[in-house]
């Protein structure tokens, strides 16, 4: 009962299918508005905002600097306080640690809270093939499971869905996954919630085992922390006899008094409010509870290996730049084929994953205008155009066997004219010709009244299918500097 990113085609042909969804993008519109306007309101009345995004920067880069010495200490004081450590490689040594604890308590079923940590690994697929259901409980979450869905947003995943939308999956689907939605549900988005809150219930109350995140691992008490709206985290890590928590390694805060910095940086980011709802710590288990914690590495060490990438590592996962992404909003999440979406997905699946690995992920850092929207709004200054840039740069590299492209063809002969001035000289003559006879051919008139050429033939109509050629000046800058420079 959930969908899957494996196999996505590269970004381009997932974007112009997600462009071609009017309702789509009327959703998205809608929400992404919304929730720039509530961050923008909250953001705006705290006048120190500079100096906290700085410190939160801080913070995370003296983590990311001696990320070895923070994980054993975070390991000493979780264990100290009675929850068992377990270290994974990556997804699939993850996934087998938290199926191996369910199977030791016979669970055929866990409950889940939001996570993205769990989605990355592909928790619930890896939970399904060892005959044990993954119930999601976070209100988007369930929507997106209920629906057979792909998430397409970090903090709203299924903020591609109207209500409407949402009252057809819950009359439709409920039933086969436990309590039915009510007969004559409405599409009132307090009865909407009513009838997952009445769904939900009977797993909270029912499940052994429940599966968390953590938004921060404070090493120097053993202390997780999950950030949420609903509450029903809450009643996951609270409920069950026994829960597991899959934390990123990059998750660490050094210090408890750390976390007074990012409690002000994340909701007014992220849902765009000045404290969220609940927040919940817990050091070891809660009273009577078995507590696990599985710290995930699944390729971020290969992006603190990358000098200018490991700046991503810093993220919050607040959502704040998807919400400001003139690209995001218009495509939406699925056309990055991965659970982190929207320009954070455009640096960190490559830094996860490697670049030159298949053609999808190497489409991401091109997901974007370079606009720096999504640098302006991050909480904790992610210079995300930078690591775009230096992400395109790997790319090419990953691809320079076999033949040149023509772009690489075009700026070499570039290159060889520029780089001699006798060259130059002829090719100023030649372009000057050129301006000439395009002048008076050139049908359209660009803004200062240069001519402009339509479309060309093949191969040049690559290039002016979504452009206008602009004709050559008439006169180079050397060729009227000299006649200028006599009079
Ligand atoms: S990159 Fe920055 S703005 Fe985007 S989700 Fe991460 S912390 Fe938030």
């Amino acid at each position: 009962m959930s969908g899957t990113f494996v196999g996505m085609p590269a970004f381009p042909a997932a974007a112009r299918e997600a462009l071609s969804d009017a309702q789509l993008r009327r959703n998205l519109a809608h929400a992404t508005s919304t929730i720039r306007a509530k961050r923008a309101a909250v953001v705006g009345e705290v006048d120190e905002w500079e100096e906290l995004r700085l410190a939160g920067a801080a913070i995370k880069d003296n983590v990311l600097h001696h990320l070895d010495e923070h994980l054993l200490r975070l390991e000493r004081s979780l264990t100290e306080r009675g929850a068992t450590v377990h270290w994974a490689r990556d997804a699939a040594e993850a996934c087998e640690i938290v199926a191996s604890i369910a199977r030791q308590h016979d669970a055929d079923e866990v409950v889940k809270v939001k996570s993205m940590a769990t989605q990355e690994i592909g928790l619930n697929e890896a939970l399904a093939a060892h005959g044990i259901t993954a119930w999601e409980t976070d209100l988007a979450e369930l929507i997106v499971q209920l629906g057979d869905d792909l998430p397409s947003h970090i903090l709203v995943p299924a903020i591609h869905r109207n209500r409407a939308e949402i009252r057809e999956i819950f009359r439709e689907r409920m039933a086969a996954a436990g309590r039915p939605a009510p007969e004559n549900l409405s599409d009132v988005p307090r009865e909407l919630a009513a009838a997952a809150r009445l769904h939900l219930r009977e797993k909270f109350l029912r499940a052994k085992v429940a599966v968390s995140g953590a938004n921060f691992a404070i090493a120097e008490t053993g202390t997780l922390v999950v950030v949420e709206s609903e509450g029903n985290g809450r009643m996951c890590l609270t409920l069950p006899e026994v829960l597991v928590s899959v934390v990123g390694i990059e998750k660490i805060l050094p210090a408890w008094s750390d976390l007074d910095v990012f409690l002000q940086l994340l909701p007014r980011s992220s849902t765009g409010e000045r404290m969220n709802p609940y927040t919940s710590m817990w050091s070891g288990g809660t009273e009577g509870q078995e507590a696990h914690v599985v710290l995930l590495d699944n390729g971020r060490t290969r992006a603190l290996a990358d000098e200018v990438g490991r700046q991503a590592l810093r993220c919050i996962r607040c959502s704040a730049c998807l919400n400001v992404c003139p690209v995001y909003e218009r495509t939406g999440g699925h056309a990055y084929g991965s659970v982190y979406p929207g320009p954070i997905g455009a640096i960190l699946n490559p830094l996860l994953r490697g670049v030159g690995v298949d053609e999808q992920t190497d489409s991401l850092p091109y997901a974007s205008s370079l606009c720096g929207a999504c640098f302006e709004v991050c909480p904790v200054r992610i210079d995300i155009p930078e690591v775009l840039v230096h992400l395109r740069s790997q790319v090419v590299d990953a691809h320079r066997a076999g033949p040149p492209k023509g772009e690489a063809v075009a700026m070499k002969s570039a290159a060889w004219v520029l780089s001699g001035a006798r060259r130059l000289s002829w090719a100023e003559r030649g372009m000057g010709v050129a301006g000439r006879v395009l002048n008076r051919l050139g049908r359209k008139v660009m803004p200062g009244g240069r001519r402009a050429l339509g479309r060309l033939p093949w191969p040049g109509s690559l290039w002016s299918n979504a452009r206008d050629v602009p004709a050559p000046p008439a006169e180079s800058f050397r060729a009227r500097w000299r006649r200028e420079g006599r009079r």
